[in-house]
């Protein structure tokens, strides 16, 4: 993905969305509107749940679990 803003390249995994999202926050605040804002947000507090869920399921070495992501890219 690219910065719809600056046109920086990003990746695709979910450091870089993450990276992304902070990047937009950071650097193109002024040009977000309302609704874009809490989308980001959401966004970024999905792929946070998701990180840390991958973190606890590490930890517990359980990999049977599916974690199920409505992680679609039309948000
Ligand atoms: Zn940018």
């Amino acid at each position: 993905m690219d910065c719809e803003y600056c046109k920086k390249i990003f990746g695709n995994d979910e450091d870089s969305i993450l990276n992304y999202l902070q990047h937009v926050q950071i650097n193109h605040n002024d040009e977000l509107s309302e609704e874009e804002k809490i989308t980001h947000n959401i966004r970024e507090k999905m792929i946070q749940s998701k990180k840390a869920y991958k973190i606890f399921k590490k930890k517990t070495g359980d990999s049977d679990l599916v974690f199920n992501s409505k992680n679609s890219d039309d948000l």
